[in-house]
């Protein structure tokens, strides 16, 4: 209501109920408040809470932050086993030390490494490193494609997020009261070779990682593989939060999103990484995607996988940031236009009500990543 009243008065039909109000009754025939009145604006973007649940915080500079409290954020820093971070250690002294300078905006998740997975010892060392970062506030716990595409066991098979030797930890971080963050597979571009991929972004990842590239390995697993594991992993898993990250890399068609968040209603998706993907699909038929950010509302996190390494020059990445944060605000809550060179086009934004905005923005993420219950970290 307060946000109707908001807009009211700022838009014209405002302006025109206003100059009404000497009338002994409103005209049946005022016209109903045009979409975009009850859209946000840029001017709003600042002011209005905000929350990216996808970023890399791999540094304990506090441009991040100070990026993220001028544009009104709060983050969750997702710490990960990706070799080409520092070490999970140092991932996880970062977040540590950015959550005490600003507990309230900024947030982490942690994660486990498959170092010694199968052997004896490997369960428990992993569920006593989590139960201690939860208690220490850890909000969430990523599982990385490391699982399904580079980790084998003793016997040199490849390590599917199914195997029953992942069970306890599954059981562990639902004991623990935060979701399970999983990124599996990658977007369905990698399947492709780089001159049929839909996305620059794709081609230029898969261009400098080609270990990655899996149309190049197809000794590999193939993309329905990966989803298949996934899906029987949730499946097997039912009172587990999953967040799905990367659009649970069905990123490609939000019919097959919308299956997945149909299927499993303990899930939600994150959009970081994928907004292109996204707009890939909204110039060819924008109703659809509206349709779909506002059938889904409750099950989307704003996100966006910012990472700030520690090598980077701060007053850059706080300009990189704030770049895609007002690109992505455009495009999500405005009808503007843009540019976007990702997928050579013109993308109208998508104008989403503000309640929808306010949760795929905020509210969807402060409830997923709520605080762990107290005695979680016992359980
Ligand atoms: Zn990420």
């Amino acid at each position: 209501m307060k946000t109707a009243l908001r807009s009211l008065k700022r838009g014209t039909v405002g302006a025109l109920i206003l100059l009404c109000m000497g009338c002994s009754s409103l005209p049946d025939s005022r016209p109903a408040p045009v979409a975009a009145s009850i859209a946000y604006s840029m001017a709003d973007f600042a002011r209005v809470p905000k929350y990216d649940a996808h970023v890399h915080a791999n540094n304990q500079d506090p441009a991040f932050l100070e990026q993220a409290r001028a544009d009104g954020f709060e983050l969750l820093s997702i710490n990960v086993d990706y070799p080409a971070f520092p070490s999970v250690a140092l991932q996880h002294a970062a977040a540590v030390a950015l959550a005490e300078r600003d507990p309230a905006r900024f947030h982490w998740a942690t994660t486990f490494t498959m170092k010694g997975f199968g052997s004896e010892g490997w369960t428990e060392r992993v569920d006593a490193g989590l139960a201690a970062d939860v208690a220490s506030g850890a909000r969430a716990v990523k599982v990385w494609k490391n699982i399904g595409m580079v980790e084998k066991d003793a016997g040199g098979r490849l390590v599917m997020l199914d195997d029953p030797r992942l069970s306890p930890v599954a059981d562990r971080v639902q004991a623990l009261g935060v979701p399970l963050i999983a990124h599996q597979g990658e977007p369905y571009n990698c399947w492709l070779p780089l001159e049929e991929m839909t996305t620059d972004n794709d081609r230029e990842y898969f261009r400098e990682h080609p270990e990655y590239h899996m149309y190049l390995h197809p000794e590999m697993p193939g993309y329905e593989d990966l989803m298949g594991a996934r899906d029987r992993f949730v499946a097997a898993h039912p009172q587990l939060q999953v967040v799905g990250a990367h659009l649970a890399s069905l990123e490609y068609d939000v019919d097959r999103i919308a299956a997945f968040l149909d299927r499993f209603p303990n899930a939600s998706v994150d959009l970081a990484a994928r907004m292109s993907q996204v707009q890939y699909q909204s110039v060819r038929d924008r109703e659809k995607v509206r349709d779909f950010f506002i059938r889904y509302q409750d099950r989307l996190l704003y996100g966006t996988d910012l990472t700030f390494g520690p090598d980077a020059d701060p007053t850059q990445f706080r300009q990189e940031a704030h770049a895609v944060w007002s690109a992505d605000w455009r495009y999500l809550a405005t009808g503007e236009s843009q540019r976007v060179d990702m997928i050579n086009a013109d993308v109208p934004g998508l104008a989403l009500p503000r309640a929808v905005v306010d949760k795929i923005y905020h509210a969807n993420a402060v409830r997923v990543f709520a605080p762990a219950p107290a005695g979680g970290a016992g359980g």
